[in-house]
């Protein structure tokens, strides 16, 4: 989906044109963020442009299957993640230079593509939220069996208050986000993925965000170790990061929480005094 010439966490910005022709479509575009393509066993790209730039706004977009050895697709380069190579599951940007694909490797139909993108976002948040709370785990056990390891003025480290308040926020923060994470589980499995759109869009800001917290005192407890590649931390924190971008930045979906939130107050007549 995403193209680095448009905003493209407002996902109506999209510039790709798919345009028919006779028995097949063209597509011309640039897109970067293209997770995935970079790893040998990927072959067919699920690609999202407009079909119809006069319909409506949620309904100019489609999706198309495009292999990745069509004549026309290049891709330019590998995006490193803080310096970080992703490989093999590697992100790049990708050129689409008048592609030619069947027609029927359009899906669902045109104008749907937005409709296809709601559906399959919500699992693929929770998922990325699940792993972000393992994550999480192993930066506090790093950061534990750090601490008890060390001395330093005179006692174990883990010993100085500090580390404890930390300690014992991170514990807190993780089974705080892994209750949310597993209503909003719960609510999929029993009520289907649009009943759980407000708990999937907070497990997404708050899981990443209570990650990178703990992570980041885990690499304090590492001290200069912490930085390096040795310990894992400085890549855990890496890949974390994205996660406060990819899939929606937290803006956005804070932004969906809060107008669920007002939706609620909308002719609720005047608050209690
Ligand atoms: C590691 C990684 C993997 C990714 N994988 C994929 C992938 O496989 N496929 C794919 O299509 N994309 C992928 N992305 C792209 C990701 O989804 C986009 O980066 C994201 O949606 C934001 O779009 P943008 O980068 O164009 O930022 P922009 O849309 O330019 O937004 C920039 C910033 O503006 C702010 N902002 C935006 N809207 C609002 C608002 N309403 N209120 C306040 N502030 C706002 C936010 O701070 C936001 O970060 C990936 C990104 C990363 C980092």
């Amino acid at each position: 989906m995403t193209e680095p010439d448009v905003a493209s966490s407002d996902a109506t910005n999209i510039e790709t044109e798919i345009t028919r022709d006779g028995d097949h479509y063209v597509i011309n575009g640039r897109k970067w963020w293209s997770s995935g393509v970079g790893d040998p066993r990927c072959k067919v790209a699920i690609v999202m442009g407009k079909t119809d730039k006069n319909a409506e706004r949620h309904r100019q977009q489609s999706q198309i299957l495009v292999p990745l050895d069509a004549k026309g697709v290049k891709v330019v380069r590998m995006l490193p993640v803080f310096g970080f190579d992703d490989a093999p599951h590697g992100h790049a940007e990708v050129i689409l230079d008048n592609v030619r694909v069947p027609a029927d490797n359009l899906l669902l139909g045109e104008g749907r593509g937005f409709e296809i993108a709601q559906g399959r976002l919500g699992p693929g948040r929770i998922h990325h939220c699940m792993r972000t709370l393992g994550v999480a785990e192993a930066a506090l056990e790093k950061m534990v069996k750090r601490l008890q390891s060390r001395v330093a003025f005179g006692k174990r480290i883990s010993e100085q208050s500090v580390w404890e308040q930390r300690i014992g926020e991170a514990r807190t923060n993780i089974e705080m986000t892994r209750l949310l994470c597993l209503k909003a589980a719960d609510m999929m499995d029993k009520a289907g993925n649009k009943s759980a759109q407000l708990e999937i869009a907070m497990i997404k800001v708050a899981a990443p965000n209570i990650a990178l917290k703990i992570i980041d005192q885990a690499i304090q407890a590492h001290g200069g170790g912490g930085v390096t590649t040795d310990f894992g931390l400085a890549k855990s924190y890496a890949g974390i990061r994205t996660l406060r971008l990819a899939d929606g930045p937290d803006e956005v979906h804070n932004r969906a929480i809060a107008r669920l939130e007002m939706k609620r107050y909308t002719n609720a007549g005047p608050a209690l005094q």
